[in-house]
C-alpha cells in the first residue's frame, strides 16, 4: 500500500548520461526557465499538511449540529453545558472506535489535539513512570527511536523532553524491524514513534508482520513504550483498496505485553485541526493508569465538541461517507503531484517519489546533496516547501535527499504552478551538483 517508488528504477538515467557540455546546456535551460517563473512573483506554499478551506467547509454544518436542548443532554443522561465526564461521553468514544480500534470502555477523550495527547504523555511518563517503574527523568538517558523519514513534530517533542533520537530506516513494510529488535536491547532504549498507516511522509503502511514484531519483540526496558499515532486511520484517496494497519493493541496483548503501546488519533483532517476530537486508548490497565493522571489535570474535556463530532458524524459509516467527500477534494490534487513529477522528471532518473493511496503527503528523494538547493531554489521562485531535513531528527538529513511535499492545501491551479516550478528547482539543483562533480 502507497510507498510506490516511481521514476528513477522505471527509467533510463538520463542526466547521469550527458557530458559535460550538455550538462551546461541543460543548466542553462532550466536557468531560463526558473528566471521566467521567478519573475511571475507568486506566493505558493507546499510546506505544510493542512486543509484547504474547501476541505474546511465541508464540516462547517457541524457548528450548527446542536440545535435543541435535548441535543445537549448525552446518551447517560450528562449534561454536556457543565463539568464532569473525565473519560469523554460514552458516543464519542464509540465514534473514535472506528479510529483507534479499540473498544470505547478502553478510549479516553483526551481533547482538540492527538499532539497534546502525546505531549501529556510523554511528560507523565518523565514525571510519574508508568507501570510502578521508576520515572523516565530519573535515569541518566532516555532514548527514543524515530523512523525516517518521520514526522518533524514527533522528534521535535521527544528531544524537547531530553531524549536521545535514533534514526531508524523506513522499509516498504514499515521501520527496519532487524534494527528496532537489536536497539530495544539497550534498557535506555524506552520507545518508538509510529504513524503506521498512509504515514507522515512516506505514505506507508506497516505489514502485518511488522506489527506482530513490534508487539513481540524482547524489550530490555520493562516499561518500553510504542507511541502509535494512527494520525490517518481513515484518510484514503479511495483511488485504490484502502488500506487498514493490523491492530498493535490485538498484538500486544496477544504477546502477552499489552502495557507495551499507546495509541493516538484526532479528527484534525477530519473536520477542523485545532478544532477536532482527539482520543487515545490502550489496554484497560493503561486507560485507567492515564485517567489516575488526568483527573488532577481536568475536571473533564469539551463535550460540546464531543456531541457536535457525534451529531455530524454519526457513526463509522458517517465518517466513511465524509471521508469520501474529502476524498474527492484532495485525490486530484495527489493525482496532479504524480502527473506533474512524471512529465518532468519521469526520463531523468534524478529522483524517486511515493505515489500514495492515502493519507497527506508525497515524499520525494532526490539525487544525495541537492534537497537543500532544492528549497532554497524553490523559495526564491515563490514556492515554499517544508524545509528540506525535516523528516530526520533534528532536522540533519545525512544524504540531504529528502523532502516532503504537501499537496492538500493549494487550489489545483495553485499547485500545479508550484509544481512545475519545483520540477524546474529539481533539475537546476541536480545539474549544478552533477556540474560541481565533473
Ligand atoms: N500526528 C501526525 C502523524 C500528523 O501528521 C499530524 C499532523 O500533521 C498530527 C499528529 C497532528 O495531529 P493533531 O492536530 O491531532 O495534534
Amino acid at each position: 500500500q502507497g510507498g510506490i517508488c516511481k521514476g528513477k528504477e522505471a527509467t533510463m538515467t538520463a542526466y547521469r548520461g550527458m557530458s559535460r557540455d550538455e550538462l551546461q546546456v541543460e543548466y542553462l535551460a532550466r536557468k531560463r526557465d526558473f528566471d521566467t517563473w521567478k519573475a511571475k512573483g507568486l506566493k505558493l506554499n507546499m510546506a505544510r499538511g493542512k486543509p484547504s478551506p474547501e476541505q474546511l467547509a465541508l464540516s462547517l454544518p457541524m457548528l450548527d449540529a446542536l440545535g435543541s436542548d435535548a441535543d445537549l443532554i448525552a446518551e447517560d443522561g450528562t449534561d454536556a453545558r457543565n463539568y464532569g465526564c473525565l473519560q469523554g461521553l460514552p458516543e464519542a468514544r464509540r465514534l473514535m472506535t472506528a479510529l483507534l480500534d479499540s473498544p470505547a470502555e478502553n478510549i479516553v477523550i483526551t481533547g482538540e489535539s492527538s499532539l497534546n495527547a502525546e505531549y501529556d504523555t510523554l511528560a507523565r511518563y518523565m514525571l510519574f513512570g508508568t507501570d510502578g517503574c521508576e520515572p523516565w527523568s530519573s535515569l541518566s538517558q532516555v532514548k527514543w527511536l524515530c523512523p525516517v523519514p518521520g514526522y518533524d513534530r514527533h522528534f521535535a517533542m521527544a528531544a524537547a523532553f531530553g531524549m536521545k533520537l535514533i534514526p531508524v530506516e523506513m522499509t516498504p513494510e514499515g521501520p527496519d524491524m532487524d534494527r528496532v529488535e537489536k536497539l530495544v536491547a539497550d534498557p535506555a532504549v524506552k520507545g518508538i514513534w509510529c504513524v503506521p498507516q498512509y504515514a507522515n511522509p512516506d505514505g506507508c503502511t506497516y505489514s502485518a508482520e511488522v506489527v506482530r514484531r513490534l508487539a513481540t519483540m524482547t524489550c530490555a526496558a520493562p516499561d518500553f513504550r510504542i507511541l502509535w499515532d494512527n494520525a490517518y486511520a481513515v484518510h484514503h484517496l479511495y483511488t485504490a483498496p484502502a488500506a487498514h494497519v493490523a491492530d498493535i493493541g490485538a498484538a500486544c496483548e496477544a504477546a502477552g505485553n499489552p502495557r507495551r503501546y499507546v495509541k493516538f488519533a484526532s479528527t484534525s483532517k477530519i473536520t477542523f485541526p485545532g478544532a477536532g476530537l482527539a482520543a487515545l486508548s490502550g489496554s484497560a490497565e493503561t486507560a485507567a493508569e492515564i485517567l489516575g493522571h488526568m483527573k488532577y489535570q481536568t475536571i473533564g474535556h469539551d463535550k460540546l465538541n464531543q456531541l457536535r463530532h457525534v451529531a455530524f458524524l454519526k457513526d463509522a459509516e458517517g465518517l466513511t461517507a465524509h471521508m469520501h467527500r474529502l476524498a474527492g477534494l484532495i485525490a486530484p490534487k495527489f493525482a496532479c503531484v504524480q502527473e506533474v513529477l512524471e512529465a518532468g522528471l519521469g526520463d531523468t532518473g534524478i529522483a524517486t517519489w511515493t505515489d500514495p493511496v492515502g493519507g497527506y503527503f508525497v515524499f520525494f528523494r532526490s539525487e544525495p546533496g541537492c534537497a537543500k538547493r532544492i528549497v532554497e531554489l524553490a523559495g526564491e521562485a515563490g514556492v515554499t516547501l517544508t524545509p528540506a531535513g525535516s523528516t530526520w531528527p533534528h532536522g540533519i538529513d545525512p544524504h540531504d535527499a529528502d523532502i516532503r511535499i504537501a499537496p492538500t492545501y493549494p487550489s489545483l491551479e495553485e499547485l500545479r504552478d508550484a509544481l512545475e516550478i519545483f520540477v524546474v528547482c529539481v533539475k537546476l539543483a541536480t545539474c549544478e551538483k552533477l556540474l560541481q562533480l565533473r
